[in-house]
Formats: structure tokens, C-alpha cells, sequence
């Protein structure tokens, strides 16, 4: 029986007049066979596959029919990717991983059917890349007190700010975009989201480097950038909620992954250990490097959870406790993979300035170690993750807000 298959008895149900009902998880099999059989992976360009993936609704299984889902329960989408990338299928994080794990999930959400039609598909194949464009140097944790300004004219919005820390704003062709569209509203009511085309002659993009000596990520200008209103996520003032249902998405698609047991970050670590000349495997690295396996296992195990309980919709704030665990395991085991390395873990190569063609690939373990510093930044920073979690799922008092009452004009800032 293939990965993820459960037994035909399990997933067809009668009704009372005796009619077999065919269910969701039946379904899903049935495409899903359809599709491995029709356009075996390792025979198939990746893209001609995820746009017959994303036609059979197999995308992102829990959006609507048409969309490149079926309408039915998101936890069904792990066993489809495991039997797709057994089958040596394309994964389409890779390529587009702000696209498909936030920007996606917003316009389905949000979008106008047009904007659906438009977008998904070209975004799902990895046609289309996209960024998102929150972050500004005065708004990070604080993002809904930016200050980048969206003018109505006509038809159009004319945009004028600055974005920064805007990762593969380079390959991009679309942007999620949120300006500031009512400063005398309170700061979270002023809002608006749109898509931008990130292709415009108005829109500059200069590049960032990292600690890895990457330019991942990127500052981005606007200037005088008209986007058509048709291009409006959302209704004008709903920027903060369509906002909400990107970065719900963004910490479930950082850190609720579930990979195969013992694999990903951790399969590294176990790899450095096992290669390392037999006096340097002692009692005392076994035990550091069993301590982070189990971490490594108890977070799978409870994304595994969160995945099962997860119903339609925007993921809730179980998405960042994922998030938080994950940037702080995968920063330890990497302090711990160059610890094993001793001297070695040194030794960088080059700081050539590079445009990296994806947010995802670590070739080294000195990279992933230097890449792995940002993990308790990107998509929230972990002390933010702590002030969602005490309030929203302890129940705790709430973090200090001196700015919610008053107009964004009269709020000070530097
Ligand atoms: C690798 C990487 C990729 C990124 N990609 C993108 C992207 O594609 N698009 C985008 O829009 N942004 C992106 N970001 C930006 C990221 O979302 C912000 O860096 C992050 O939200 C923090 O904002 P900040 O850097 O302005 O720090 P600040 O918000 O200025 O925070 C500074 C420090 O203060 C702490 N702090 C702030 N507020 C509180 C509080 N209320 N309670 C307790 N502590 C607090 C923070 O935890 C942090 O330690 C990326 C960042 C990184 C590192």
C-alpha cells in the first residue's frame, strides 16, 4: 500500500439508504494515484507537475475546489506531500517559500476571485515568486505602526515608503504589500494590503547582506508606485486582519514543519557526530547530541498534534509555539554540529557577495550555523512568540500598549 494510504474501508462510508459516500480522504487517494501515475515525478519537469498537482486541488488541499484545493481538512496535505516527495517530487517551498507558505494562504483568503484565478496556480508551479513587504526600519514586532503611505487617486493607490529585511524581493514578480492608507485612524484600523507588481520601474530594490555574506533579503523603495485599487486585498482599514492571516501562516510554515523522524536539522547533527574520528565521539558530545534528537523528536511530535487539530482557516496560536521551539532547537544544534567540528567549523569559504536563488538552502554546516542566528528574528522574534503565548494561551495579562487608543498622526515616534 503506498505512504499515507489508510485501508478503503476506513475512508468509504455507507448512508442509511446503503449508498457508498465517497469521502475526502478517498478522494484525495484517488487524485492523488491519478497524478503519481499520469506524470511520474522523477520523469516530470517540476513545474509541468505542481500545475497538474495544483489543478487536481492537491496544492494546498484545504482551499477551495478550483484553487488549488478540495475544500477539505489541511491535515490531509502531510500525507500527500509525503507520497509525493517519496515518489521524488518537486517540493514547492524551495522555490517559492514566502509564496506558497504565507503569500497563498492571504490571497485565498482575502483575494477577489480574479485575483484567486490570477495568482495561485503561477505561484504554487514557482512561475511567479513572491515577498512580503511589512517589515520597515521603524515597524518590525511593531509592524502595524509603519509609516509607508498609500494615497487613493482615482482608480489607483500611489504608494511611498520604504520595506526592509524583504527576503527574494530580487526574484520576485508580486508583493504582499500593507501601507498605511488612514493615519488618523488607530494604528491597527489604518491599514491596507495589496498586491504590487515588484517588476514596476517605480519600485527599487537594493540588497542586504547577511552574516552568511548572502543578500537573502533586501530594502525595497517605493516611489510615486500606482497599483491599480482591483489589486486591494481586502477592504481599505482591513490591512491589519489580512495581515493576520499571513503571519499565522508564517509561523506554522517556519516552524510547524513535519519532517520524516530524525531528519532535517537534526539528521546534520547526527551525521557531524558519526563522521568524527572515533576519539572525539565521547560520552559527554553522545549525550548533547541524544539530548537535541530528542527535542528535535518531542517538537515533531507536537506539530504532529497541532497538524491534527488544525481545522479550516488561519492556523491559531499554536502556530507559534512551533515557531519558537523550532528557532531555538535549530540555533542549539548547530552550536552544537560546529562545536563537534572543532577547528574545522572555522573554516567558511568565501564571503563572495551572492543573490541566493532560494531563502532554503544551507550547502554548509558553518552556513547553516551563521543562517540559523536569524531563525529566532525572521517571522517574529521569539520574546513576541512569548507575549502571544502568555496571553493568548496562558491567559496572562496582556504586554503594555500606550499607542492603541490614539490616532497613528499623534502616536511619537523618532
Ligand atoms: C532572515 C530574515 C528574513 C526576514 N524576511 C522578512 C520578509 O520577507 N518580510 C518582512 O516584512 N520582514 C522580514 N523580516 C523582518 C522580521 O519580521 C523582523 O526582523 C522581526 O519582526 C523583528 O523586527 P525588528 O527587526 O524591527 O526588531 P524590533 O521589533 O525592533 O525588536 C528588537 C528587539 O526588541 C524585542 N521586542 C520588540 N517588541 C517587544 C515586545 N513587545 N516585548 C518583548 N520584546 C520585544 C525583540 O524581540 C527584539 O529582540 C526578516 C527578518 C530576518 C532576520
Amino acid at each position: 500500500m503506498a505512504v499515507g494510504r489508510k485501508p478503503a474501508d476506513t475512508v468509504c462510508r455507507m448512508t442509511l439508504t446503503g449508498a457508498a459516500v465517497v469521502t475526502g480522504e478517498q478522494r484525495v487517494d484517488e487524485l492523488l494515484d491519478d497524478l503519481l501515475e499520469q506524470f511520474p515525478p522523477r520523469a516530470t519537469e517540476a513545474k509541468e507537475f505542481l500545475g497538474q498537482q495544483f489543478d487536481r486541488g492537491l496544492a494546498w488541499i484545504s482551499f477551495p475546489e478550483g484553487y488549488g484545493g478540495l475544500g477539505v481538512s489541511p491535515k490531509l496535505q502531510k500525507d500527500v506531500n509525503e507520497r509525493i516527495f517519496a515518489a521524488g517530487g518537486p517540493n514547492p517551498v524551495y522555490r517559492n517559500p514566502i509564496g506558497y507558505g504565507m503569500c497563498g494562504p492571504t490571497v485565498v483568503v482575502w483575494g477577489s476571485d480574479e485575483q484567486k484565478q490570477r495568482y495561485l496556480r503561477p505561484l504554487f508551479t514557482g512561475e511567479e515568486i513572491w515577498c512580503q513587504l511589512f517589515s520597515e526600519p521603524g515597524s518590525g514586532s511593531d509592524f502595524a505602526g509603519l509609516s509607508s503611505r498609500g494615497i487613493k487617486d482615482g482608480d489607483e493607490w500611489v504608494v511611498n515608503g520604504q520595506k526592509v529585511w524583504t527576503t527574494l524581493a530580487h526574484l520576485s514578480k508580486w508583493g504582499l504589500l500593507v501601507v498605511r492608507t488612514d493615519p488618523e485612524a488607530v494604528k491597527h484600523a489604518g491599514l491596507t494590503a495589496f498586491v504590487v507588481d515588484m517588476q514596476d520601474a517605480t519600485v527599487d530594490i537594493r540588497p542586504l547582506r547577511q552574516i552568511t555574506g548572502e543578500a537573502e533579503f533586501n530594502e525595497v523603495y517605493f516611489t510615486d508606485t500606482r497599483i491599480p485599487d482591483a489589486e486591494r486585498l481586502g477592504a481599505p482599514g482591513d490591512g491589519w486582519r489580512v495581515s493576520l492571516t499571513t503571519l499565522m501562516n508564517e509561523r506554522v510554515s517556519i516552524g510547524g514543519a513535519i519532517p520524516q523522524k530524525g531528519s532535517g536539522s537534526i539528521a546534520s547533527l547526527v551525521q557531524t557526530w558519526e563522521s568524527l574520528p572515533a576519539e572525539r565521539r565521547n560520552p559527554a558530545s553522545r549525550d548533547e547530541v541524544v539530548k537535541l534528537w530528542i527535542r528535535a523528536e518531542v517538537l515533531r511530535l507536537t506539530n504532529i498534534r497541532a497538524n491534527q487539530n488544525r481545522k479550516m482557516g488561519d492556523p491559531g496560536p499554536e502556530g507559534s509555539i512551533g515557531k519558537m521551539a523550532s528557532a531555538d532547537l535549530n540555533k542549539d544544534i548547530y552550536d552544537e554540529v560546529v562545536n563537534l567540528l572543532g577547528a574545522e567549523g572555522l573554516l567558511y569559504g568565501s564571503y563572495a557577495m551572492v543573490r541566493p536563488e532560494t531563502a532554503m538552502a544551507f550547502e554548509t554546516m558553518q552556513k547553516a550555523f551563521l543562517r540559523s542566528r536569524a531563525n529566532s528574528i525572521e517571522g517574529g522574534t521569539t520574546e513576541v512568540m512569548k507575549n502571544i503565548l502568555g496571553e493568548r494561551v496562558l491567559g496572562l495579562p496582556g504586554d503594555v500598549r500606550v499607542d492603541r487608543e490614539i490616532p497613528w498622526s499623534q502616536v511619537p515616534r523618532n
